[in-house]
């Protein structure tokens, strides 16, 4: 496992890929971001698209999937006040909506938007949440597919053809070059990147009825093509800055966790709609790859210049790492699992290649319970062997 040189992102990240310098794409797409995209250029073009896609204002001239983040509220903002659209806001609700979540739907609603609601039947979504945790090792797994579906097939069923994502993850995040500049979402990207190779009619082989799936299946091409349904990435055509977004919807009324932090991450205002988001899902992701969003976010403070590697590099393990206790109470309820099935779980899915084992091959845990990571030194370029 090694870490990028100028961010600390390790090279167990998915998808990430590392140049000869050991600097990580991500890295390479802010420099770019920040030197060589002409923004000004990006977003004449993303007003000549609009244009083509302005309605009379008697009917929606595009969807924003929101999900109550502080994105999802910055797109809809962005694109009424800035650029004159009237969006129809949807919301495909996560595995348990959290209050802070709900606020900011409400919130929303009280910035002048109109919102549609898409509840999946909960019998079915929980037993995806079951194979999500047990087979995939993402809690959140059908939360994904449906914050990337419900929102298109909204789309086809309001006749708005145009959608507005947030930011393109591949060149935020790191990704391949091919899916860095891609400016539009479609159901390949959706393949690609959400489902681990799974699709929702393989799940009748787990005993599903497709009927109880209808809100996960995407819609065919005919009736993509009969509405013409296109999907932009906002963060193509504008410089995006989670912090800067954060802030200014914040100074609107958004509303962030009370408490700090969700477990896990560094910031106090990213994953606060799903209890099992913020936490649990993102330590899954540290246990499988050996980090977690407070890595994602603070790469991304080093990258946009307001923090050190070295000051990142202090702050991370605070912040990621632990057991993230809060919500797993819930979350057992939710699927009628003991807290030995959960933690065996957890512990079948960790990479054992990154975190100590003792002579028998067993995970080594602190006084805690928490998993000890093996490279916890940013500085030198240690192997997995
Ligand atoms: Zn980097």
């Amino acid at each position: 496992m090694k870490y990028c040189k100028k961010c600390i992102m390790p090279d167990t990240r998915p998808e990430t890929v590392f140049d000869k310098a050991g600097v990580c794409d991500a890295c390479r797409s802010s420099e770019r971001k920040h030197k060589e995209i002409d923004w000004e250029e990006r977003e004449a073009q993303l007003r000549e698209i609009l244009d083509r896609y302005r309605s009379d204002g008697l009917w929606y001239d595009c969807i924003i999937p929101v999900s109550g983040g502080k994105n999802s509220c910055f797109q809809a903002y962005t694109m009424k006040y800035r650029f004159g659209m009237n969006p129809l806001c949807v919301n495909a609700v996560p595995c348990e909506m959290t209050d802070i979540g709900n606020k900011n739907l409400i919130f929303l609603r009280e910035l002048g938007f109109d919102l549609i609601q898409v509840g999946v039947n909960r019998k079915a979504f929980r037993e995806m949440v079951r194979i999500g945790f047990f087979k995939l090792g993402d809690s959140c797994w059908p939360e994904h597919i449906g914050i990337f579906t419900i929102p298109v097939k909204m789309a086809v069923q309001f006749k708005v053809p145009l959608l507005i994502w947030g930011e393109n993850s591949q060149f935020e995040y790191g990704g391949p070059a091919a899916a860095r500049d891609k400016n539009t979402l479609d159901k390949n990207w959706l393949l690609e990147y959400q489902m681990y190779g799974y699709r929702i009619s393989d799940l009748v082989h787990e005993g599903f009825d497709l009927n109880d799936l209808k809100m996960f299946q995407y819609p065919s091409d005919e009736e993509l093509t009969r509405v013409g349904v296109t999907g932009l990435f906002l963060g193509h055509y504008i410089k995006w800055d989670n912090k800067e977004q954060a802030e200014r919807m914040k100074s609107l009324g958004f509303n962030v966790n009370p408490d700090g932090p969700v477990e896990c991450a560094y910031f106090d205002y990213e994953n606060l709609d799903c209890k099992w988001i913020g936490g649990l899902h993102d330590y899954m992701k540290y246990l499988k790859y050996g980090y977690s969003r407070a890595t994602d976010q603070l790469s991304m403070e080093v990258r946009a210049g307001r923090m050190t590697r070295e000051q990142a590099v202090d702050l991370v393990a605070k912040y990621e790492g632990k057991i993230p206790w809060k919500y797993i109470p819930d979350f057992l309820r939710y699927l009628d699992i003991t807290e030995k099935e959960f933690f065996g779980n957890l512990d079948r899915f960790t990479n054992k290649k990154l975190f100590l084992c003792d002579e028998n091959g067993n995970l080594v845990k602190d006084k805690d319970g928490n998993v000890i990571k093996k490279y916890q030194d940013y500085s030198v370029e240690a192997k997995v062997c």
